[in-house]
C-alpha cells in the first residue's frame, strides 16, 4: 500500500496532476504499473540496458559525422524495447540519472574498443534527462567515465532539452559552460518543439541545434515547418552553429532540406539506431569521400546505399 500510495504520489507529480485513486480499475493499473516499474529495476541492476548508435550524416562531407546514442532494453526473451517502453518507468522511480550516466559509460568503453582497434569513429551524442543535468555530482561523474575509458572529452557530446535547462537556468548555464570548457560538444534537442524560442540560441552556448522530427516530418509539404526551417537554418549560419534535421525519412524530406541547404541529417532514411557490433562496418564512411556524388542528394543516396549494403538491411520504400 506504501508503494502504490508512492506511485501515485510520484505519478501525480510528473503530470502535474491531482493525487487519485480511482477505483478498482485504477488501483489494478497502479499496481501493473508498479509491477513494470520494479522489473526495469531489476533489468538495469542485471545489466540490460545498452546504447545503441544512430548515425548523423554530414552531407557536404559526404561522411557520418556522428552517432547519437540511444539507450535499448534487452529484455530476456521479449527483444529489444524502445525508450518508450522503459523511460517513465525510470522516471517514476526517480533513477533516470543512473540510466544516462550507465549509458555514457558504456558508449566511453564502446568508444575506446573502437579507438584502440584503429577506427576513427567519430562523436558519440549521449541523451540527459532533467533529473541527469540537475544532479549534483554530475560533471565529477562525466570525469570519472572520460578517466576510466582514457577517452578525449571531444570524443563525446551531449543532447539537451531547452526545456530541461529552463527549470533552473543558472545552474543549467553554469553546467553547459563547464562542459563546454571540457571540449564536450553540445547540442539542443528537440527544438520546435516545447519552450523552444529562437532567442534561445543566443542564450545558450551550444555547438548544434537538433530540429524535432515533427517539423521534418511534414516539410516538404507544410510551410509553418517551412518557415521554422528557414528561420534557424538562417539564424545558426550567423551564430555559427550547426543544425542537424532528425526524422528524415523519405526522398522528398532530403530533397527539401539539401535544398534549403541544410547539411546535417539523421533518419530511417540512412539507418535507425545501430547495435554495437555494427558499428565497425561503417568504418569507410568516418572519412570525407569526394567520390560520392556532386549533388548533395546524390551524395546521400550514395551513402544511404552503402550503410545499408554495410549493416544489411533493405533501403526504405
Ligand atoms: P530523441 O532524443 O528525439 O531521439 C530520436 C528518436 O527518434 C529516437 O527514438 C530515434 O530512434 C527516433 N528516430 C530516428 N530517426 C527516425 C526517423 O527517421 N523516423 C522516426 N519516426 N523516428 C526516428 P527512440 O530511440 O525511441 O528514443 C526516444 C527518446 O527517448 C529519445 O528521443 C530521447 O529523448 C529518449 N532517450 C533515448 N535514449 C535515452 C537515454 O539514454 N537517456 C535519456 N534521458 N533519454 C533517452
Ligand atoms: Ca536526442
Ligand atoms: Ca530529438
Amino acid at each position: 500500500m506504501l508503494d502504490e500510495a508512492l506511485l501515485a504520489a510520484q505519478q501525480a507529480t510528473l503530470s502535474g496532476a491531482a493525487v487519485s485513486y480511482g477505483g478498482a480499475d485504477g488501483a489494478h493499473a497502479r499496481r501493473r504499473e508498479l509491477d513494470h516499474v520494479q522489473r526495469v529495476k531489476a533489468a538495469f541492476a542485471a545489466g540490460e540496458f545498452v546504447p545503441h548508435f544512430q548515425p548523423q550524416i554530414d552531407l557536404a562531407a559526404g561522411c557520418i559525422s556522428g552517432f547519437e546514442v540511444l539507450a535499448r532494453w534487452q529484455a530476456r526473451g521479449r527483444g529489444v524495447q524502445l525508450p518508450e517502453v522503459f523511460l517513465s518507468a525510470f522516471e517514476i522511480a526517480e533513477c533516470l540519472q543512473d540510466l544516462d550516466l550507465a549509458i555514457v559509460d558504456q558508449a566511453c568503453a564502446h568508444l575506446r574498443r573502437w579507438l584502440d582497434s584503429g577506427l576513427a569513429v567519430p562523436r558519440l551524442l549521449c541523451n540527459l534527462s532533467r533529473a541527469t543535468i540537475g544532479q549534483a555530482g554530475f560533471l565529477a561523474a562525466v570525469d570519472r567515465v572520460l578517466a576510466r575509458h582514457l577517452v578525449p572529452s571531444h570524443g563525446i557530446g551531449f543532447e539537451l532539452t531547452e526545456s530541461h535547462l529552463l527549470r533552473e537556468p543558472v545552474r543549467a548555464r553554469a553546467l553547459l559552460d563547464a562542459l563546454r570548457a571540457r571540449g564536450i560538444y553540445l547540442a539542443l534537442d528537440d527544438f520546435g518543439t516545447g519552450y523552444s524560442n529562437l532567442l534561445a540560441l543566443h542564450d545558450w552556448p551550444v555547438d548544434c541545434i537538433k530540429v524535432d522530427r515533427s517539423f521534418v516530418r511534414a516539410v516538404d509539404t507544410d510551410s509553418r515547418s517551412q518557415d521554422l526551417l528557414h528561420l534557424v537554418l538562417g539564424m545558426s549560419r550567423s551564430l555559427g552553429c550547426a543544425v542537424v534535421c532528425e526524422g528524415v525519412e523519405t526522398e522528398s524530406h532530403l530533397a527539401w532540406l539539401s535544398a534549403a541547404g541544410n547539411s546535417y541529417l539523421q533518419g530511417w532514411y540512412f539507418a535507425e539506431a545501430l547495435s554495437p557490433d555494427l558499428v565497425p562496418r561503417l568504418a569507410p564512411l568516418f572519412v570525407r569521400d569526394a567520390g560520392l556524388g556532386k549533388t548533395p542528394c546524390q551524395r546521400a543516396r550514395s551513402l544511404a546505399a552503402r550503410i545499408h549494403d554495410a549493416v544489411g538491411v533493405l533501403p526504405p520504400a
